[in-house]
């Protein structure tokens, strides 16, 4: 649990930092103060400022990536995601769900503010609907949790990312602005914020009619995929933000546990709906 948010006085050091941190004395918004790690104190994007920066990261990535012409798959991504997103204890951000053409890319993401890109590789990979259900829980999870909005204004600055939120055309906002946008589909999470998407996303799962145990088999398929590539080559951009250690798989597998056996027993997985839905289109 967070606690209160109350004003931190930002200290400009360089011009645009100070015309960035004037900016936001007129934004309507205004993020709040959490403790980060240690104790020390820092000012953390609130709701509509993260969505604000998502917004911009979204439109950039939907220059600079193939959004997926094929309405059927667009449509059955978009249902399982506002199907899970309805669940979800985070109500104040608009879901949003995209796929992106690209076949060689295993990778899903969220942004801050809950846009979320799924990549033709990952739907390739699953072999059901839950699996699929799994991994956009587990994303929902950390948009559901704040970890994005944590995350970036602990690596940026919360006037930096101000500064983008207000259309700040510098070099310095393009330079920070590329940057998110180029790690958004690697953003790193710590192993507690990790395990708390697993929590949410699979509570999500169980909540929206679909097999628990599907996290871990998809995270298997994973590690699978990972030890057959073998070493000296760049990992799946899922796979580096999101290992599936033997640890992970076994958690993974343990919180599926906690559902009841007869009822997980006849939970479905839609695998036949996926095939003819997605997995017949892609081939
Ligand atoms: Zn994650």
């Amino acid at each position: 649990m967070r606690g209160g948010c109350r004003r931190l006085t930002r200290k400009a050091v360089c011009q645009t930092l100070m015309l960035t941190a004037c900016l936001s004395a007129i934004w309507p918004f205004q993020g709040c103060v959490t403790p980060a790690e240690g104790g020390q104190q820092f000012n953390i994007l609130s709701t509509q400022e993260e969505i604000a920066l998502g917004d911009k990261m979204a439109q950039q990535i939907e220059t600079e990536e193939k959004v997926l012409n094929d309405p059927v798959i667009q449509d059955y991504v978009r249902v399982i995601g506002e199907r899970l997103a309805r669940l979800s204890p985070r109500t104040d951000v608009p879901y949003k769900f995209t796929v992106i053409d690209n076949p060689d890319t295993i990778n899903a993401f969220a942004l801050p503010g809950g846009h979320m890109y799924i990549y033709t590789g990952l739907l390739k990979l699953c072999d059901n609907e839950a699996q699929l259900a799994s991994v956009m829980g587990h994303e929902i999870g950390h948009v559901a949790a704040k970890h994005h909005g944590e995350s970036v204004t602990r690596q940026y600055g919360y006037s930096i990312l101000m500064g983008i939120i207000l259309g700040d055309k510098s070099s310095q906002g393009a330079q920070v602005l590329a940057q998110l946008v180029g790690t958004a589909g690697e953003m790193r999470f710590s192993r507690v914020q990790e395990h708390e998407a697993d929590r949410l996303g699979m509570d999500l799962l169980w909540r929206a009619g679909y097999q628990p145990e599907a996290m871990a088999a998809f995270m298997q398929k994973m590690q699978q995929i990972e030890q057959e590539k073998g070493g000296g080559r760049a990992p799946l951009p899922f796979f580096s933000s999101h290992p599936a250690t033997a640890d992970r798989i076994t958690n993974l597998q343990n919180l599926a546990m906690q559902y009841p056996a007869d009822l997980r027993a006849n939970s479905p997985t839609y695998a036949e709906r996926y095939q003819e839905k997605v997995l017949s289109r892609l081939n």
